[in-house]
Protein backbone atom coordinates (compact mmCIF):
# COMPACT_ATOMS: atom_id res chain seq x y z
CA UNK A 1 0.00 0.00 0.00
CA UNK A 2 2.57 2.27 0.83
CA UNK A 3 4.61 1.84 -2.52
CA UNK A 4 1.06 2.56 -4.16
CA UNK A 5 0.54 5.72 -1.79
CA UNK A 6 4.26 6.17 -3.00
CA UNK A 7 4.07 6.20 -6.62
CA UNK A 8 0.20 8.54 -6.57
CA UNK A 9 1.62 11.18 -4.65
CA UNK A 10 5.22 11.12 -7.46
CA UNK A 11 2.51 11.44 -9.70
CA UNK A 12 0.67 14.60 -8.63
CA UNK A 13 3.86 16.32 -8.00
CA UNK A 14 5.00 15.62 -11.34
CA UNK A 15 1.52 17.24 -12.31
CA UNK A 16 2.63 20.82 -10.20
CA UNK A 17 6.40 20.41 -12.38
CA UNK A 18 8.13 18.91 -9.19
CA UNK A 19 10.76 16.34 -10.32
CA UNK A 20 12.55 13.05 -8.67
CA UNK A 21 15.72 13.48 -7.07
CA UNK A 22 17.93 11.09 -4.96
CA UNK A 23 19.78 14.18 -3.61
CA UNK A 24 18.10 15.69 0.17
CA UNK A 25 20.33 18.13 -0.04
CA UNK A 26 18.85 19.31 -3.63
CA UNK A 27 15.24 18.16 -2.71
CA UNK A 28 12.49 21.77 -2.39
CA UNK A 29 10.45 18.95 -0.83
CA UNK A 30 10.50 15.95 1.13
CA UNK A 31 8.10 13.73 1.95
CA UNK A 32 8.63 10.83 4.57
CA UNK A 33 5.75 8.14 3.56
CA UNK A 34 5.51 5.99 6.65
CA UNK A 35 4.13 2.75 8.62
CA UNK A 36 3.00 2.31 11.70
CA UNK A 37 2.21 -1.15 12.05
CA UNK A 38 5.64 -1.67 14.28
CA UNK A 39 7.17 0.57 17.17
CA UNK A 40 10.62 -0.10 15.09
CA UNK A 41 9.06 1.66 12.17
CA UNK A 42 7.62 4.70 14.09
CA UNK A 43 10.88 5.16 15.86
CA UNK A 44 13.23 4.81 12.40
CA UNK A 45 10.58 7.93 10.92
CA UNK A 46 11.73 10.45 13.83
CA UNK A 47 15.56 10.14 13.93
CA UNK A 48 14.90 9.78 9.99
CA UNK A 49 13.20 13.24 10.74
CA UNK A 50 16.10 14.42 12.53
CA UNK A 51 18.52 13.44 9.82
CA UNK A 52 16.37 14.99 7.31
CA UNK A 53 16.28 18.51 9.54
CA UNK A 54 20.15 18.88 9.67
CA UNK A 55 20.40 18.07 5.66
CA UNK A 56 18.45 19.66 3.51
CA UNK A 57 18.42 23.24 1.92
CA UNK A 58 17.38 25.55 4.64
CA UNK A 59 14.34 26.25 2.44
CA UNK A 60 13.21 22.77 1.78
CA UNK A 61 9.95 22.02 2.86
CA UNK A 62 9.72 18.18 4.77
CA UNK A 63 6.98 16.26 7.03
CA UNK A 64 5.78 13.28 6.91
CA UNK A 65 2.93 11.29 5.34
CA UNK A 66 1.23 7.66 5.81
CA UNK A 67 0.53 6.41 9.26
CA UNK A 68 2.28 7.82 11.39
CA UNK A 69 1.07 11.32 10.66
CA UNK A 70 -2.11 10.09 11.41
CA UNK A 71 -0.81 8.22 15.11
CA UNK A 72 1.11 11.17 15.80
CA UNK A 73 -1.12 13.85 14.68
CA UNK A 74 -0.36 17.25 16.17
CA UNK A 75 2.38 15.59 18.49
CA UNK A 76 4.75 15.30 15.38
CA UNK A 77 4.62 19.34 15.52
CA UNK A 78 5.59 19.32 18.99
CA UNK A 79 8.71 17.05 18.63
CA UNK A 80 9.60 18.56 15.55
CA UNK A 81 8.44 22.04 15.73
CA UNK A 82 9.90 22.92 11.72
CA UNK A 83 8.12 20.34 10.24
CA UNK A 84 5.65 21.71 7.01
CA UNK A 85 2.88 19.00 7.07
CA UNK A 86 1.70 15.85 8.43
CA UNK A 87 -0.65 14.44 6.44
CA UNK A 88 -2.57 10.74 6.90
CA UNK A 89 -3.08 8.27 4.52
CA UNK A 90 -6.56 9.77 3.60
CA UNK A 91 -5.05 13.44 2.80
CA UNK A 92 -1.78 13.38 0.66
CA UNK A 93 -3.97 14.77 -1.60
CA UNK A 94 -3.81 18.01 0.17
CA UNK A 95 -0.09 18.28 -0.74
CA UNK A 96 0.15 20.76 -3.23
CA UNK A 97 -1.79 23.39 -0.72
CA UNK A 98 1.56 23.35 0.64
CA UNK A 99 3.44 23.92 -2.78
CA UNK A 100 0.55 27.58 -3.46
CA UNK A 101 1.53 28.44 -0.04
CA UNK A 102 4.73 27.03 1.48
CA UNK A 103 4.10 29.11 4.88
CA UNK A 104 1.26 27.58 5.80
CA UNK A 105 1.60 24.29 8.34
CA UNK A 106 -0.68 21.58 7.01
CA UNK A 107 -2.25 19.16 9.47
CA UNK A 108 -5.01 16.89 8.36
CA UNK A 109 -5.63 13.40 9.99
CA UNK A 110 -9.27 12.33 9.22
CA UNK A 111 -10.08 9.35 7.54
CA UNK A 112 -13.77 10.09 6.57
CA UNK A 113 -13.79 9.51 3.05
CA UNK A 114 -11.86 7.88 0.01
CA UNK A 115 -11.98 11.58 -1.91
CA UNK A 116 -7.99 11.08 -2.47
CA UNK A 117 -9.03 8.64 -5.52
CA UNK A 118 -11.16 11.69 -6.98
CA UNK A 119 -9.12 14.27 -6.17
CA UNK A 120 -5.30 12.33 -7.37
CA UNK A 121 -4.37 12.71 -11.37
CA UNK A 122 -4.45 9.76 -13.61
CA UNK A 123 -1.45 7.67 -14.15
CA UNK A 124 -0.18 8.21 -17.04
CA UNK A 125 2.47 5.47 -17.30
CA UNK A 126 1.93 2.55 -14.98
CA UNK A 127 4.80 0.12 -13.54
CA UNK A 128 4.97 -3.71 -15.32
CA UNK A 129 2.88 -4.65 -11.68
CA UNK A 130 0.33 -2.09 -11.06
CA UNK A 131 -1.03 -1.69 -7.13
CA UNK A 132 -4.96 -1.11 -7.24
CA UNK A 133 -6.36 -0.36 -3.94
CA UNK A 134 -9.74 -1.86 -3.80
CA UNK A 135 -10.79 -1.07 -0.28
CA UNK A 136 -8.87 1.02 2.75
CA UNK A 137 -9.06 0.32 6.42
CA UNK A 138 -10.37 -2.80 8.70
CA UNK A 139 -13.29 -3.75 10.93
CA UNK A 140 -11.61 -6.68 12.04
CA UNK A 141 -9.77 -5.19 15.60
CA UNK A 142 -7.25 -7.89 15.74
CA UNK A 143 -6.02 -6.95 19.41
CA UNK A 144 -2.32 -6.26 18.33
CA UNK A 145 -3.09 -4.11 15.56
CA UNK A 146 -3.30 -0.49 14.89
CA UNK A 147 -4.42 -0.32 11.74
CA UNK A 148 -8.14 0.37 12.64
CA UNK A 149 -6.76 3.51 14.02
CA UNK A 150 -4.27 4.73 11.46
CA UNK A 151 -6.23 3.58 7.98
CA UNK A 152 -9.53 3.98 9.78
CA UNK A 153 -13.30 1.59 9.21
CA UNK A 154 -13.50 -0.70 6.15
CA UNK A 155 -14.38 1.68 2.69
CA UNK A 156 -15.15 -0.29 -0.02
CA UNK A 157 -14.35 2.07 -3.71
CA UNK A 158 -16.93 1.66 -6.23
CA UNK A 159 -16.52 -1.10 -8.43
CA UNK A 160 -16.89 1.46 -11.81
CA UNK A 161 -13.51 3.31 -10.58
CA UNK A 162 -11.85 0.16 -10.03
CA UNK A 163 -12.02 -1.19 -13.38
CA UNK A 164 -11.42 2.28 -14.63
CA UNK A 165 -8.29 2.25 -12.76
CA UNK A 166 -7.78 -1.46 -14.32
CA UNK A 167 -7.89 -0.52 -17.62
CA UNK A 168 -5.62 2.68 -17.62
CA UNK A 169 -2.89 0.81 -15.67
CA UNK A 170 -3.41 -2.47 -18.57
CA UNK A 171 -3.43 0.64 -21.41
CA UNK A 172 -0.38 2.85 -20.04
CA UNK A 173 1.88 -0.58 -19.17
CA UNK A 174 0.79 -2.68 -16.67
CA UNK A 175 1.19 -6.53 -17.28
CA UNK A 176 0.21 -7.84 -13.54
CA UNK A 177 -2.54 -5.88 -11.37
CA UNK A 178 -2.45 -6.73 -7.44
CA UNK A 179 -5.26 -5.71 -6.18
CA UNK A 180 -4.82 -3.80 -2.34
CA UNK A 181 -6.53 -3.89 1.12
CA UNK A 182 -5.83 -3.95 4.33
CA UNK A 183 -8.44 -6.43 4.29
CA UNK A 184 -8.87 -7.04 0.25
CA UNK A 185 -11.21 -9.88 0.47
CA UNK A 186 -13.69 -8.09 2.27
CA UNK A 187 -14.11 -5.81 -0.32
CA UNK A 188 -17.60 -5.09 -1.05
CA UNK A 189 -19.59 -2.54 -2.84
CA UNK A 190 -23.33 -2.02 -3.25
CA UNK A 191 -24.07 0.23 -6.03
CA UNK A 192 -26.79 2.65 -5.91
CA UNK A 193 -29.28 0.27 -8.14
CA UNK A 194 -28.46 -2.16 -5.05
CA UNK A 195 -26.30 -4.52 -6.71
CA UNK A 196 -23.86 -5.85 -4.67
CA UNK A 197 -19.65 -6.21 -6.15
CA UNK A 198 -17.19 -8.64 -3.96
CA UNK A 199 -13.75 -9.17 -4.80
CA UNK A 200 -14.37 -11.86 -7.21
CA UNK A 201 -16.68 -9.40 -9.18
CA UNK A 202 -13.42 -7.67 -9.70
CA UNK A 203 -11.10 -10.60 -10.45
CA UNK A 204 -13.60 -11.43 -13.67
CA UNK A 205 -13.48 -8.17 -14.90
CA UNK A 206 -10.14 -7.82 -15.07
CA UNK A 207 -9.30 -11.23 -16.37
CA UNK A 208 -11.11 -9.90 -19.63
CA UNK A 209 -8.57 -6.94 -20.32
CA UNK A 210 -6.08 -8.57 -22.53
CA UNK A 211 -3.38 -6.98 -21.47
CA UNK A 212 -3.28 -7.91 -18.23
CA UNK A 213 -1.46 -11.74 -17.97
CA UNK A 214 -1.01 -11.74 -13.99
CA UNK A 215 -3.80 -11.01 -11.05
CA UNK A 216 -2.93 -11.40 -7.30
CA UNK A 217 -4.21 -9.59 -4.38
CA UNK A 218 -3.39 -8.98 -0.49
CA UNK A 219 -3.78 -8.86 2.44
CA UNK A 220 -6.39 -11.27 3.16
CA UNK A 221 -8.65 -12.62 5.82
CA UNK A 222 -8.81 -16.00 6.47
CA UNK A 223 -12.55 -16.58 6.94
CA UNK A 224 -13.25 -13.66 4.37
CA UNK A 225 -12.01 -16.15 2.02
CA UNK A 226 -15.19 -17.22 0.72
CA UNK A 227 -16.34 -20.18 -2.14
CA UNK A 228 -17.27 -17.51 -4.86
CA UNK A 229 -13.36 -15.77 -4.12
CA UNK A 230 -11.83 -19.61 -3.92
CA UNK A 231 -14.10 -20.61 -7.44
CA UNK A 232 -11.69 -17.75 -9.13
CA UNK A 233 -8.60 -20.05 -8.78
CA UNK A 234 -10.56 -22.78 -10.74
CA UNK A 235 -11.84 -20.34 -13.23
CA UNK A 236 -9.29 -17.56 -14.03
CA UNK A 237 -5.92 -18.65 -14.82
CA UNK A 238 -4.63 -15.87 -14.99
CA UNK A 239 -5.23 -15.48 -11.13
CA UNK A 240 -1.63 -16.31 -9.74
CA UNK A 241 -1.27 -20.00 -8.25
CA UNK A 242 -0.24 -18.12 -4.51
CA UNK A 243 -2.01 -16.65 -1.70
CA UNK A 244 -0.99 -14.33 1.14
CA UNK A 245 -3.23 -15.71 3.48
CA UNK A 246 -1.96 -14.94 7.17
CA UNK A 247 -2.58 -17.36 10.15
CA UNK A 248 -0.27 -15.12 12.72
CA UNK A 249 -0.22 -17.97 15.07
CA UNK A 250 -1.22 -22.22 14.94
CA UNK A 251 -2.28 -21.79 18.84
CA UNK A 252 -6.04 -21.24 19.11
CA UNK A 253 -5.51 -19.91 22.56
CA UNK A 254 -3.72 -17.00 21.40
CA UNK A 255 -5.61 -16.71 18.24
CA UNK A 256 -8.52 -16.02 20.26
CA UNK A 257 -6.65 -13.26 22.56
CA UNK A 258 -5.80 -11.70 19.07
CA UNK A 259 -9.37 -11.61 18.26
CA UNK A 260 -8.15 -13.21 15.44
CA UNK A 261 -10.76 -16.68 13.51
CA UNK A 262 -9.80 -19.24 15.97
CA UNK A 263 -10.93 -22.41 14.67
CA UNK A 264 -8.23 -23.65 12.71
CA UNK A 265 -10.71 -26.58 11.44
CA UNK A 266 -12.22 -24.09 9.37
CA UNK A 267 -8.76 -22.66 8.36
CA UNK A 268 -7.63 -25.70 6.98
CA UNK A 269 -10.85 -26.21 5.57
CA UNK A 270 -10.35 -23.26 2.98
CA UNK A 271 -6.94 -24.21 2.56
CA UNK A 272 -8.13 -27.81 1.18
CA UNK A 273 -10.56 -25.79 -1.18
CA UNK A 274 -7.95 -23.05 -2.34
CA UNK A 275 -6.46 -26.55 -3.07
CA UNK A 276 -8.70 -28.23 -4.88
CA UNK A 277 -9.44 -24.80 -6.98
CA UNK A 278 -5.98 -25.08 -7.85
CA UNK A 279 -3.98 -27.84 -6.96
CA UNK A 280 -0.64 -26.04 -7.75
CA UNK A 281 -1.55 -23.31 -5.20
CA UNK A 282 1.13 -22.19 -2.62
CA UNK A 283 0.47 -20.21 0.43
CA UNK A 284 1.80 -17.45 2.50
CA UNK A 285 1.22 -15.93 5.83
CA UNK A 286 2.25 -13.17 8.49
CA UNK A 287 3.34 -14.69 11.82
CA UNK A 288 3.64 -12.57 15.29
CA UNK A 289 5.87 -14.49 18.08
CA UNK A 290 5.54 -13.42 21.48
CA UNK A 291 1.98 -12.25 21.85
CA UNK A 292 0.98 -11.74 25.23
CA UNK A 293 1.00 -14.50 27.17
CA UNK A 294 2.61 -16.90 25.00
CA UNK A 295 3.95 -19.97 26.37
CA UNK A 296 6.12 -22.42 24.73
CA UNK A 297 3.70 -25.06 24.09
CA UNK A 298 1.54 -22.02 22.16
CA UNK A 299 4.33 -21.13 20.38
CA UNK A 300 5.40 -24.43 19.06
CA UNK A 301 1.76 -25.14 17.51
CA UNK A 302 3.16 -21.57 15.33
CA UNK A 303 6.35 -23.81 14.33
CA UNK A 304 3.62 -27.13 13.84
CA UNK A 305 1.29 -24.86 11.67
CA UNK A 306 4.17 -23.33 9.32
CA UNK A 307 5.58 -27.19 9.45
CA UNK A 308 1.76 -28.38 8.47
CA UNK A 309 0.83 -25.94 5.58
CA UNK A 310 4.31 -25.37 4.32
CA UNK A 311 4.30 -22.30 3.89
CA UNK A 312 6.11 -20.17 1.62
CA UNK A 313 7.63 -16.77 1.53
CA UNK A 314 6.51 -15.72 4.98
CA UNK A 315 6.94 -12.59 6.77
CA UNK A 316 7.75 -13.09 10.73
CA UNK A 317 7.31 -10.54 12.93
CA UNK A 318 7.76 -10.10 17.46
CA UNK A 319 5.22 -8.94 18.71
CA UNK A 320 5.61 -5.02 19.31
CA UNK A 321 2.64 -3.00 21.56
CA UNK A 322 1.04 -0.44 19.89
CA UNK A 323 -1.09 2.71 21.04
CA UNK A 324 -4.92 2.37 20.80
CA UNK A 325 -4.42 -1.74 20.37
CA UNK A 326 -6.21 -3.74 23.26
CA UNK A 327 -3.01 -6.21 23.35
CA UNK A 328 -0.62 -3.06 24.75
CA UNK A 329 -2.10 -3.51 28.10
CA UNK A 330 -2.71 -7.10 28.51
CA UNK A 331 -0.78 -8.86 31.62
CA UNK A 332 2.08 -11.28 30.80
CA UNK A 333 3.66 -9.18 27.67
CA UNK A 334 7.00 -11.41 26.94
CA UNK A 335 10.42 -10.19 27.09
CA UNK A 336 12.40 -9.66 23.99
CA UNK A 337 14.69 -12.25 24.80
CA UNK A 338 12.51 -15.08 24.54
CA UNK A 339 10.31 -13.00 21.72
CA UNK A 340 14.13 -13.05 19.32
CA UNK A 341 14.58 -16.28 20.43
CA UNK A 342 11.05 -17.97 18.69
CA UNK A 343 11.82 -15.54 15.97
CA UNK A 344 15.00 -17.14 15.39
CA UNK A 345 12.92 -20.93 15.74
CA UNK A 346 10.22 -20.02 13.67
CA UNK A 347 12.20 -17.97 10.97
CA UNK A 348 14.42 -21.65 10.79
CA UNK A 349 11.14 -23.69 9.88
CA UNK A 350 9.81 -21.19 7.63
CA UNK A 351 13.63 -20.88 5.78
CA UNK A 352 13.37 -24.79 5.65
CA UNK A 353 10.00 -24.72 3.94
CA UNK A 354 10.97 -21.94 1.57
CA UNK A 355 14.31 -23.59 0.42
CA UNK A 356 12.25 -26.95 -0.09
CA UNK A 357 9.78 -25.20 -2.28
CA UNK A 358 12.77 -23.76 -4.38
CA UNK A 359 14.51 -26.81 -4.79
CA UNK A 360 11.37 -28.54 -6.26
CA UNK A 361 10.86 -25.64 -8.56
CA UNK A 362 14.24 -26.79 -10.51
CA UNK A 363 13.92 -28.18 -14.20
CA UNK A 364 10.10 -26.71 -14.34
CA UNK A 365 9.47 -23.60 -16.56
CA UNK A 366 7.92 -21.02 -15.28
CA UNK A 367 6.18 -18.06 -16.94
CA UNK A 368 8.00 -14.83 -15.25
CA UNK A 369 7.64 -11.23 -14.61
CA UNK A 370 10.79 -8.75 -15.43
CA UNK A 371 11.55 -7.02 -12.26
CA UNK A 372 14.79 -4.69 -13.31
CA UNK A 373 18.93 -5.50 -13.00
CA UNK A 374 20.27 -7.05 -10.32
CA UNK A 375 22.77 -4.59 -8.26
CA UNK A 376 25.92 -5.43 -10.38
CA UNK A 377 24.23 -4.98 -13.95
CA UNK A 378 25.25 -8.41 -14.95
CA UNK A 379 22.06 -9.93 -13.96
CA UNK A 380 18.05 -9.68 -15.03
CA UNK A 381 15.75 -10.33 -11.82
CA UNK A 382 12.40 -11.54 -12.60
CA UNK A 383 9.56 -12.63 -10.15
CA UNK A 384 8.03 -16.66 -10.92
CA UNK A 385 4.35 -16.94 -10.46
CA UNK A 386 5.40 -17.38 -6.32
CA UNK A 387 6.29 -14.15 -6.49
CA UNK A 388 10.14 -15.99 -5.74
CA UNK A 389 13.12 -13.88 -7.42
CA UNK A 390 14.56 -15.54 -10.28
CA UNK A 391 17.61 -14.45 -12.26
CA UNK A 392 19.09 -15.19 -15.42
CA UNK A 393 22.22 -13.90 -16.66
CA UNK A 394 22.06 -10.43 -18.74
CA UNK A 395 23.63 -11.90 -22.31
CA UNK A 396 20.15 -12.90 -22.92
CA UNK A 397 18.34 -9.14 -22.99
CA UNK A 398 18.30 -9.08 -26.84
CA UNK A 399 15.40 -11.06 -27.18
CA UNK A 400 14.20 -11.43 -23.99
CA UNK A 401 10.48 -9.94 -22.83
CA UNK A 402 8.83 -8.59 -20.24
CA UNK A 403 7.12 -11.13 -19.47
CA UNK A 404 9.11 -14.51 -19.92
CA UNK A 405 9.15 -18.40 -19.80
CA UNK A 406 12.45 -19.12 -17.82
CA UNK A 407 13.26 -22.97 -17.11
CA UNK A 408 14.90 -23.28 -13.50
CA UNK A 409 17.96 -24.72 -13.15
CA UNK A 410 19.18 -24.08 -9.88
CA UNK A 411 17.58 -22.97 -6.42
CA UNK A 412 18.51 -22.10 -3.26
CA UNK A 413 16.58 -20.58 0.04
CA UNK A 414 16.38 -17.00 -1.19
CA UNK A 415 16.50 -17.00 -5.16
CA UNK A 416 16.52 -19.60 -8.24
CA UNK A 417 18.69 -19.34 -11.51
CA UNK A 418 17.16 -19.97 -14.72
CA UNK A 419 17.23 -19.84 -18.53
CA UNK A 420 15.22 -18.02 -21.11
CA UNK A 421 13.60 -20.28 -23.09
CA UNK A 422 12.78 -18.51 -26.53
N1 LIG B 1 -4.00 -6.88 6.96
C1 LIG B 1 -3.18 -5.74 7.31
C2 LIG B 1 -1.98 -6.16 8.02
C3 LIG B 1 -0.84 -5.23 7.88
S1 LIG B 1 0.30 -5.46 9.01
C4 LIG B 1 -2.87 -4.90 6.13
O1 LIG B 1 -2.72 -5.38 5.01
O2 LIG B 1 -2.75 -3.70 6.29
C5 LIG B 1 1.21 -6.77 8.32
C6 LIG B 1 1.56 -7.78 9.36
O3 LIG B 1 2.25 -7.16 10.41
C7 LIG B 1 0.38 -8.46 10.03
O4 LIG B 1 -0.18 -9.49 9.28
C8 LIG B 1 1.00 -8.94 11.32
O5 LIG B 1 1.63 -10.20 11.16
C9 LIG B 1 2.10 -7.92 11.59
N2 LIG B 1 1.71 -7.03 12.69
C10 LIG B 1 0.64 -6.22 12.80
N3 LIG B 1 0.62 -5.61 13.99
C11 LIG B 1 1.72 -6.05 14.67
C12 LIG B 1 2.24 -5.81 15.97
N4 LIG B 1 1.64 -4.99 16.83
N5 LIG B 1 3.39 -6.44 16.30
C13 LIG B 1 4.01 -7.27 15.45
N6 LIG B 1 3.56 -7.55 14.23
C14 LIG B 1 2.42 -6.95 13.84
Amino acid sequence: MNVYDGQRIATMLEAHNMIQTDDLSEADLIILNTCAVREKATNKVYSALGRIRKAKKPTALFGIVGCVARESGSDAFKRIPELNFVLGPQSYHKLPELIKDPASKLLNIDLTGLEKFDELPTMQQTPLVAYIPVQEGCNHCCTYCIVPYTRGRELSRPFDDIIKDTINAANTGAIEICFLGQNVNGYKYTDPAGKIFKLSDVIRETAKIDNVKRIRFTSSYPTEMTDDLIDMFATESKLLPFLNMPIQSGSERILKLMHRPDNLKMYFNIVDKLKQARPDIQISSDFIVGFPDETEEDFQCTVDIAKKIKYINSYSFKYSPRPHTAAAIMPNQISEQIKSVRLQLLDSQLNINQREFNLSCIGKEMLCLFEGPDKTGTKLVYRTPYMQQCIIDKKHDDNITSLQMIKITEANKSCLKGEPIK
